[in-house]
């Protein structure tokens, strides 16, 4: 099945794709991804450039309100975006959880001046935003967190760690949930703050991950003085905020299979090419040939997965199990994917890009609901099965 596109939709891509064949130049091609990036990477200042042009074309988040510098645009223009840009191989933003996790939460529960400070420079890139959530023993039950603020006159006093902490190392602002209520049920004491990093008593301290990058973080805090103007929301109902802030971290189900179909199509063509040793290519072994068949279908049935999210949402229907299950097909499949890739190249699948990308999709799987909670999820508000 493919969508039609209306009219509009198909005129909105001829504008964004002349825009970016005229602005995605060569030195933006070149740039590597924001999440791998020190403070004083020169690739940072390339991605925040990017993004300022980006925003002040209003190319950056287009659904977004107008009032906050979006496009207001309705779902089969985000569908056009997201094509349009994968097909640039352009970066959308260097807030990758700003834009799509924490902005929903402020324009939700936000007062009118945190929207209107905070919103267009997270927009822009001039603030990069990260979401301080997890802890070492909080993660899939975040409930449980324990760092905690303690209210001293027009301040909260934090004290805890987070941890898992994706762009931390150059974020200057934070989303940050703190229990603020010691004795009330876990999920009641919860409040959501919005820190500013620079605050005395914070430190962030990278950690590598096993494809050797420092993308995610640990970070402490001290006696850190927060105003109670950084209140998201009101004091002890922070869990709805991070109900909002998560619901929308699953969203992007109609973008998923962009990524992942392409990557299979390479390595489609890596099978064709590659030899084994007897005249013959990886292509035409026939146990291969059921495991790349296997991941073309797997990555066939997420993005059938996607266009049922979009038919629902053109008919006015909420987002349903599509996120829950197309976080599991996707990171699924992108595992599947890495381990074929092993079977087609051998150990040359250990080194370069498939090297880098085989390790890092093992956290995907992790990463935005584990797929042992993702199937819980399934299991209970899907299929209607009873609690374990
Ligand atoms: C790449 C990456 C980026 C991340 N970025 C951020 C970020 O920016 N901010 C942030 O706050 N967090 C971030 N996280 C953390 C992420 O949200 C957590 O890793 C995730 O919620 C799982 O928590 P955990 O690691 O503590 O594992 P745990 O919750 O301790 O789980 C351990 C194991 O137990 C299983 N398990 C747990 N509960 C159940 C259950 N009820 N039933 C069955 N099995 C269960 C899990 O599936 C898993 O296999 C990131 C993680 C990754 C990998």
């Amino acid at each position: 099945m493919n969508f039609n596109y209306p009219a509009e939709a198909e005129a909105f891509r001829a504008d964004l794709r002349a825009w970016l064949d005229a602005n995605f130049t060569a030195e933006y091609q070149s740039m590597r991804s924001v999440i791998g990036c020190s403070m004083d990477d020169p690739d940072l200042a390339k991605n925040r450039e990017w993004n300022a042009k980006l925003a002040d074309a209003r190319y950056t988040a287009i659904a977004w309100p107008e009032e906050y510098g979006g496009r207001g645009a309705g779902i089969m223009d985000q569908v056009v975006y997201a094509e349009e840009m994968h097909r640039a191989g352009a970066p959308s933003t260097v807030n990758l959880i700003g834009l799509s996790n924490i902005a929903p939460a402020i324009m939700t529960y936000g007062t009118d001046e945190q929207k209107h400070t905070l919103l267009p420079r997270m927009l822009r890139g001039d603030d990069i935003w990260c979401q301080g959530f997890s802890e070492p023993d909080a993660g899939s039950d975040l409930a449980g967190l324990k760092a905690s603020a303690v209210r001293d006159g027009d301040s909260f006093v934090v004290n805890g760690q987070k941890t898992w902490n994706t762009l931390g190392q150059i974020a200057n602002w934070c989303e940050l949930l703190v229990r603020t209520d010691p004795g009330a049920p876990k999920h009641k004491g919860i409040t959501c703050l919005l820190v500013d990093m620079a605050l005395p008593g914070i430190e962030v301290r990278p950690l590598t991950t096993i494809a050797g990058e420092s993308e995610f973080n640990e970070i402490f805090f001290t006696d850190v003085r927060v105003p109670t103007s950084a209140l998201l929301g009101a004091e002890n109902e922070g869990w709805r905020v991070a109900i909002t802030t998560l619901t929308h971290e699953r969203g992007g189900v109609a973008a998923l299979h962009l990524g992942l179909r392409s990557q299979i199509r390479s390595l489609l063509d890596l099978a064709r090419q590659t030899p084994m040793g007897d005249g013959r290519f990886a292509a035409d072994d026939p146990a291969l040939r059921q495991r790349l068949a296997r991941v073309y279908l797997e990555g066939e049935l997420l993005k059938l997965l996607s266009e049922r999210a979009l038919s629902g949402a053109l008919h006015g229907r909420e987002l349903g199990p599509e996120s829950s299950l197309a976080k599991l097909v996707w990171s699924e499949t992108a595992q599947h994917v890495g381990e074929v890739a092993g079977a087609v190249l051998g150990p040359d699948a250990n080194s370069g890009s498939w090297g880098r990308d085989r390790v890092a999709m093992r956290s995907h799987t992790i990463a935005g609901g584990t797929t042992q909670v993702n199937k819980n999820i399934i299991a209970q508000r899907v299929l209607g099965l009873p609690r374990s």
